[in-house]
């Protein structure tokens, strides 16, 4: 019988390193399997959920917790929060360090700074951890604090979650919308993109508005990537990334992560699991006649968002694999959608 559980999956991004610091998990959870969230050791395991960008995002102080109703609203424009101070900014991201360091010795992760130690990773037990930091308030505008926590394993930065940060703004959550909305990057932001080049720190264009990806394609000399994102044509949601986008993206040898986010799979824009695979394989099939083969893979957003109910969590991973296969995906192109792709483009962005 086919092992359900291969190729495993390297995903370009996930909130659980939050779970934990909102102290939703405790790291133990995440060792020894809980009944909540989406991501621990146990269901890693079951559903070949081999690892892959782990976020540490800075939440606003008052949350609204009345948002998931909002999105289930019909059309929907959600205001939002406004910027972080950079102090506290920091001492929370230095907090997320912490649960890194504890998952690893704990046996839950390996923390990954290169794509070779990535490989080596999805070959063993743990899950493979690349450290990332969604939204870039910990920085200030002078960038000194990048180089330290290029140091301390940071492999990858969004300039912005979606509140605007001084480096630029991000997409609002807004139902029909393109991601056309707001300035492009300031000057800060424009050195933030050298700065990253210069310390091969990935750039990670999710979330951000359209003219500050304008400014990133101009700037930067790593491939363009959005690591949770997915296409304008299927469900036109300011998150998604129109055709003008991808082909910016295609031809910078880039990449695209498909999100499990229902709302900005869904052709509604509605936060509600309840749909067939089905939608989430058009989204693949269009990313991968933009993008090509070698372009597309996961960043499920797992334990941030709510997923389609036929996969539920990452042990339901095998449930996507069959759907690709019933599509017609052949074991090479599996292999690339699965991990391969990720490999790719970090190798370029990393070197070795
Ligand atoms: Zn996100």
């Amino acid at each position: 019988m086919a092992d359900v559980t291969s190729p495993p999956f390297f995903d370009g991004h996930n909130d659980t390193i939050l779970k934990i610091l909102m102290g939703k998990a405790t790291v133990p959870d995440i060792v020894q399997g809980y009944g909540a969230g989406h991501i621990d050791l146990p269901r890693a395991r079951k559903g070949g959920f081999g690892g892959g960008f782990f976020a540490i995002f800075v939440p606003s102080p008052a949350d609204s917790s009345d948002r998931m109703e909002k999105l289930n609203a019909g059309d929907y424009d959600l205001p939002l929060p406004a910027m972080l101070e950079q102090p506290a900014a920091l001492e929370f991201v230095n907090r997320g360090f912490e649960v890194f360091a504890d998952l690893e010795s704990a046996g839950a992760i390996t923390i990954c700074r290169s794509a070779g130690e990535i490989a080596v990773a999805l070959e063993g037990e743990t899950m493979a951890a690349v450290m990332h930091i969604e939204g870039a308030e910990a920085i200030g505008p002078d960038l000194a604090e990048l180089e330290d926590l290029h140091a301390r394993g940071l492999r990858s930065l969004g300039p912005v979650w979606s509140r605007p940060t001084i480096f630029g703004e991000g997409v609002p959550f807004r139902y029909p919308s393109t991601g056309d909305i707001g300035n492009g990057l300031t000057e800060a932001g424009k050195r933030l993109v050298k700065e990253c080049n210069r310390l091969k720190i990935m750039i990670d264009l999710s979330h951000l508005n359209e003219k500050g990806m304008d400014d990133v394609a101009a700037l930067s000399d790593a491939p363009l990537v959005a690591t949770h994102s997915n296409a304008y044509e299927v469900c036109p949601h300011a998150r998604n990334l129109t055709d003008r986008q991808l082909a910016q993206i295609a031809e910078s040898d880039g990449m695209v992560g498909i999100n499990l986010a229902s709302g900005f799979l869904r052709p509604d824009g509605q936060m509600n699991g309840d749909f067939e695979l089905d939608v989430l394989l058009r989204h693949l099939d269009h990313l991968i006649k933009k993008l090509g083969e070698d372009r597309v893979g996961l960043g499920s957003d797992f334990d941030g968002a709510l997923v389609p109910k036929g996969i539920g969590d990452c042990a339901g991973l095998p449930n996507l694999r069959a759907a690709m296969t019933e599509r017609g995906v052949d074991a090479p192109l599996m292999t690339k959608l699965t991990h391969g792709n990720w490999l790719r483009v970090l190798r370029k962005t990393w070197g070795e």
